[in-house]
């Protein structure tokens, strides 16, 4: 059997000491910044983008709103601003009521 022990702290790698640079940066008041990487640059995503006769653009449907797009860049799902939290409702049971029994 392993025994468990206490890892102390090792150094941070320079690319992990500039992160923490760069998140340590505060953004001006009410500019978004990712809470994974500290960048600020956001996207969104449509479905359905199209251009019809006249050359209008039209946009579609928005799939993906406020993501990070470093952070996508590197195939990570960070949200920029993270949703509200809902009251989940308790699921209704499917049983069908018993019938009375004459
Ligand atoms: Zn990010």
């Amino acid at each position: 059997m392993t025994k468990l022990s206490i890892v102390p702290p090792r150094e941070q790698t320079p690319a992990e000491k500039l992160l923490s640079g760069i998140k340590g940066i505060k953004p001006p008041p009410g500019v978004l910044q990712c809470a994974k990487c500290g960048g600020r640059t956001l996207m969104t995503t449509t479905v359905g983008a199209s251009i019809d006769e006249k050359g209008r653009f039209k946009r579609g449907i928005v799939c993906d709103d406020r993501i990070c797009y470093h952070c996508h860049m590197r195939g990570v799902w960070s949200q920029m601003v993270p949703d509200k939290p809902r009251i989940v409702k308790e699921a209704k049971s499917r049983r069908a009521k018993p019938k009375a029994v004459r």
